[in-house]
């Protein structure tokens, strides 16, 4: 049986107070996970933020805290960057890679993600691996060839049992912080084009194991409707996850 992912992602926002505030007022919603092995919420929060809200969170069961980036070397003089080594002794155990912010602001390449990946899966952190279309590339009709460009150039490297590990997220560009989130039958057809490539690469039984979140403006009141989709595994959050009702609906529709 496949996992369930609600994946908040915070970005660069919330303080130290905040994040506690927003934090608790979650709380109450994530006692239902106690008894859903398959079915887990993350929060991805920014670096400095991981041990405070892994405290918040002691004793929820099925529910992690998880970074939103890492540097692509084990170790050594590269000032500022966080490398996965760390996060692997913060017992962080996802790490979202490849972000749309990220490949569009700091000119991360598919093989700059592949090389994180890497790193990642071998200190034993499932990668959350994010791909997507533009607007434009949309509008021209060449999504699905864009996002198998972007699993063959990052992913399709990995041994099978490297690729177990993997999160995929599915976000159009195009939906993320718009507002504009993709239909629901867009974002069924992308995924399940992403699992039939999984399975041609490896096997049907892999892609049938593969989560693939949808996001892109994944709100508490749309949230069940693209769940329902047979090949989406959950949600990656952005906006909606700094509210503590929006995101609380968001867990409720994935239960
Ligand atoms: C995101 O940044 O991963 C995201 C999906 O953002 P939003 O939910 O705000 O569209």
């Amino acid at each position: 049986m496949r996992k369930k992912l609600a994946a908040a992602n915070w970005k660069m926002n919330l303080t130290v107070d905040q994040s506690i505030v927003l934090i608790n007022q979650i709380k109450p919603e994530l006692i239902h996970l106690n008894s859903t092995p398959y079915t887990q919420v993350l929060f991805a929060v920014p670096f400095p933020l991981i041990t405070t809200v892994q405290n918040l969170l002691k004793g929820c069961l099925n529910v992690f805290v998880a970074a939103q980036n890492c540097y692509q070397k084990l170790n050594g003089a590269y000032t500022g960057e966080v490398s996965a080594e760390l996060l692997e002794s913060l017992n962080v155990k996802y790490v979202i890679v490849g972000h749309s912010e990220r490949r569009q602001i700091f000119n991360e390449s598919n093989s700059l993600i592949k090389e994180k990946i890497d790193i990642l899966l071998s200190k034993n952190i499932s990668p959350i691996f994010c791909c997507g279309e533009s607007l434009e590339i949309r509008e021209s009709g060449q999504e699905n060839e864009f996002v198998l460009n972007q699993l063959e150039e990052s992913l399709f490297h990995l041994t099978p049992n490297q690729f177990k590990n993997i999160v995929i997220a599915y976000e159009p560009i195009w939906a993320i912080g718009t507002g504009k989130t993709a239909t629901n039958e867009q974002a069924q057809a992308m995924h399940k084009f992403i699992r039939s490539k999984i399975a041609n690469k490896y096997s049907n039984e892999l892609a049938q194991e593969i989560t693939i979140l949808y996001g892109g403006s994944v709100k508490g009141n749309n949230a069940k409707e693209i769940f329902k989709q047979e090949d989406v595994d959950g949600g990656l959050i952005g906006g909606a996850s700094l509210n503590s009702k929006e995101f609380s609906n968001i867990i409720k529709a994935l239960i």
